[in-house]
């Protein structure tokens, strides 16, 4: 096995890097890159990916919700999937989706044009529904090849009134054929997605590769306290009961309670709703959404546990009324400990330490996940910045992803993860 030479990775990553680059000048708006779902500008984008499939040697087709999927056959019907989303954020950044669906082409390219084709397939995915900018939910497009598709949700609608179904089949597609996106489990040997990390962790560490351990679980927890609305200047101190204050008090708690796991638990407040919202008027009533995200389930769970008595001791203290529901709650997916040692060993392959590091935001290896194993390589970004026209990663980190996939393509074995 070849180990890459400098300039080959810096070749690997110009072209990446140009690729990037072009597929970034495909947008709804002329100052701004907005990619939305099903939309003309994913019409376009998915054409030229298409295009780069074809040309890498590919075979090419497109399911229902129009993910493309650029294959190589292999020997037996197992497949390699490979992949990453291409709609984006509202003025987004041009790296988070592209470059992994850009680093899955060039890898499988490697393999199409060295005539020597891995004992197993690779199909290259590129999803259209990661981000959930255009319709009220996200991974679609992984559901469906998952097979976890829910088609109730053909009825959400985007900020026009247009329905998700509608628009599949304004996209020129048929929501009935949904189902036939899906891979027979026996067919998908695993799900490898590098995504650049959307995070400073690499950056800090002075490493431009990463291995993801898993995906961050998510929750939020919705609190409603209940106090009563009252003269600003004639209730006395003592006798008031101020929903803001208590909120005030459990956002506090929440803070110093995930500083205190040093590392394990972030939470967050970031809504806030005051009613009746006056300067002059003691807050009758307030609304705080947490999002608490966790890379460890068991810690996750617990931490819940721990703030929801807490909030609910603080309301008790404050004789407010208080309603707590969880609105959001999604698990913990841990990426599988055989990739993460494939991953690490091609990424000192190529020259690199592989930190480990979880990944604190959601990825279509949540969907894909419900299917066969999955990992994902992160690529160091700069100052973490993502989902902002300021992303970017170097050249020289795309190559070396690059040559890094190409070196764990080498080193999987279906066989390897005990399935
Ligand atoms: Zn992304």
């Amino acid at each position: 096995m070849p180990a890459f030479s400098r300039s080959e990775i810096d070749a690997l990553g110009a072209r990446a890097e140009a690729m990037v680059n072009e597929l970034a000048t495909i947008s709804a708006e002329p100052d701004r890159l907005v990619r939305l779902f099903l939309s003309p500008e994913h019409r376009r984008a998915a054409d030229r990916v298409a295009a780069w499939m074809r040309e890498t040697g590919l075979k090419v087709s497109e399911d229902a919700l129009g993910t493309v999927r650029g294959r190589i056959e292999g020997q037996g019907g197992k497949h390699l999937l490979l992949g990453s989303h291409i709609d984006t954020v509202i003025d987004a950044g041009k790296y988070d989706g592209p470059f992994g669906v850009i680093a899955g082409i060039l890898a499988a390219g490697h393999f199409a044009r060295a005539g020597n084709p891995p004992p197993f397939g690779i199909d290259v995915l590129a999803f259209g529904d990661e981000e959930g900018s255009r319709f009220p939910v996200t991974l679609s497009s992984s559901r469906a090849c998952a097979g976890i598709f829910r088609p109730e949700n053909l009825r959400l609608a985007d900020r026009n009134g247009v329905t998700l179904g509608n628009a599949i089949k304004a996209y020129g597609k048929s929501p009935g054929e949904i189902p036939r996106a899906a891979y027979k489990a026996a067919e998908a040997a695993a799900y490898v997605e590098v995504h650049i990390e959307q995070g400073p962790v690499l950056e800090a560490n002075n490493q431009p590769l990463g291995v993801v351990t898993g995906i961050i679980g998510q929750a939020h927890v919705r609190a409603e306290f209940v106090g009563e609305a009252g003269h600003a200047g004639t209730v006395p101190m003592s006798m008031r009961r101020d929903a803001l204050a208590g909120a005030a008090e459990a956002m506090l708690l929440g803070e110093r309670l995930a500083r205190e796991t040093s590392g394990e638990v972030v939470a967050t407040v970031g809504h806030v709703a005051v009613a009746p919202g006056a300067t002059n008027v003691i807050p009758a009533s307030v609304v705080i959404i947490f999002d608490i995200r966790s890379g460890s389930e068991a810690t996750h769970t617990a931490f819940i546990e721990t703030l929801k008595n807490a909030i609910r001791e603080i309301a008790d203290r404050r004789h407010l009324g208080l309603t707590m529901t969880t609105p959001r709650q999604v698990g913990v997916v841990p990426c599988h400990p055989v990739i993460q040692e494939q991953l690490a060993a091609a990424i000192r392959a190529v020259g690199a330490e592989p930190l480990r590091l979880g990944s604190g935001a959601g990825h279509d290896g949540q969907a894909m996940a419900t299917l066969c194993p999955v990992g994902m390589l992160f690529v160091r970004c700069r100052a973490g910045i993502s989902h902002s026209p300021l992303e970017y990663a170097s050249p020289r980190d795309l190559g070396l992803a690059v040559a890094a996939l190409i070196g764990f393509i080498e080193r999987f074995d279906p066989e390897k993860l005990g399935r």
